[in-house]
């Protein structure tokens, strides 16, 4: 199916100008206070990372202290780079000053490829810029880099059902908060462990804790290798290729879980939202899959259960949620239904 012309050109746009369209989209649709909260829900997932700790069995004492010492390192993007609202900065006029659009696409497209070369060619030898964005600000996405330690949230995923200081906190732990965790985790998962707190590749595991974390993750393996999707023609999820994004998703929603109880102990449980017959706990859980709907066309069901780092996003819900004793607990799954099952995985 051929896309609608408007919808072609404004994805060039959006792709090839991040910080015209950045700088445009902030001013519309990013509140000031947004970045100091989502701030404040980043040092709160840091502290329910180095809280769960306390319950792994699987990991000694010298590889816990290595991860605390790692999770409290992780730098931190926010909805935008200062530079694109700041009008006494020029950075942004500079980027775009030696581009000459004219009314012709295919040319225009040229010039665009043609500044994009020469300012990779540039960065080449300067020195490298560690707040430099690599993404836009109007993109709904996310991101850890195991070679920075930095997470990454534009302003595009600081929005509902992700994200709002109007919605209930049930609603934004489940979601932002879970997809801080998410990232948080990218730095333990089967990638991300294997660089250290300052970016580098390096080997901070005992052994001990190094198998054991092979272990845990097996389950998962095993898990994930199981799903079968009907959309892609009754294909299998691949457990292995999965596994990273699969130990995120686990470990995120568990440890946003936690951050929020923690902060329903501290400021008092929320009132129920009106009309729906759900308590908050259920809220959080609600808002978490939620977030994950979602169409595929079957031709790229296909495609992405071969090439996709992500399991298909309805088993992103239910895998994770199967591991969680906190959902069959809010929901009342009998034991040994589908979501409450009697083997539970669990890395983080
Ligand atoms: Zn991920």
């Amino acid at each position: 199916m051929k896309e609608a012309r408007w919808r072609d050109c404004v994805r060039y746009v959006q792709s090839s100008m991040v910080n015209a369209v950045g700088a445009l989209y902030v001013q519309e649709a990013f509140a000031g206070e947004s970045k100091r909260m989502v701030s404040d829900l980043i040092r709160k997932m840091q502290e329910a990372y180095i809280d769960t700790l306390d319950e792994l069995s699987w990991m000694d004492g010298a590889s816990k202290e290595k991860a605390r010492e790692k999770v409290m390192a992780i730098k931190e993007q926010i909805g935008y780079p200062d530079h694109i609202l700041d009008v006494n900065n020029h950075k942004l006029d500079e980027e775009y000053a030696h581009l000459n659009f004219s009314e012709n696409y295919f040319e225009n497209i040229l010039e665009n490829l043609q500044a994009g070369a020469k300012k990779s060619l540039k960065k080449l030898r300067e020195p490298v810029d560690p707040n430099m964005w690599i993404i836009g600000a109007a993109e709904v996405n996310a991101f850890y880099s195991p070679n920075r330690n930095q997470i990454v949230f534009p302003a595009g995923i600081l929005q509902p059902p992700f994200f709002s200081k109007h919605q209930s906190q049930a609603l934004n732990f489940g979601g932002i908060g879970m997809v801080i965790g998410h990232e948080i985790i990218h730095g333990f998962d089967d990638h991300g462990r294997n660089f250290d707190k300052d970016g580098n590749m390096f080997n901070w595991w005992s052994n001990y804790s190094a198998e054991h974390f092979k272990e845990q993750s097996q389950c998962m393996v095993q898990q994930y290798g199981k799903f079968t999707w009907k959309l892609a023609g009754g294909q299998n999820v691949s457990g292995i290729s999965t596994l990273g994004e699969n130990i995120a998703d686990n470990g995120g929603v568990r440890q946003a879980y936690k951050a929020y109880l923690k902060w329903i102990e501290r400021e008092g449980e929320e009132p129920r939202l009106p009309g729906l017959d759900m308590d908050h706990k259920q809220l959080f859980f609600l808002n978490f899959a939620q977030v994950w709907c979602g169409a595929y066309r079957p031709e790229f069901a296909s495609q992405s259960i071969k090439t996709d780092s992500h399991s298909p996003l309805e088993y992103r819900v239910l895998g994770s949620l199967q591991n969680f004793g906190a959902f069959s607990e809010a929901f009342k799954c009998n034991p040994g239904s589908p979501m409450n099952p009697e083997v539970k995985c669990r890395v983080w």
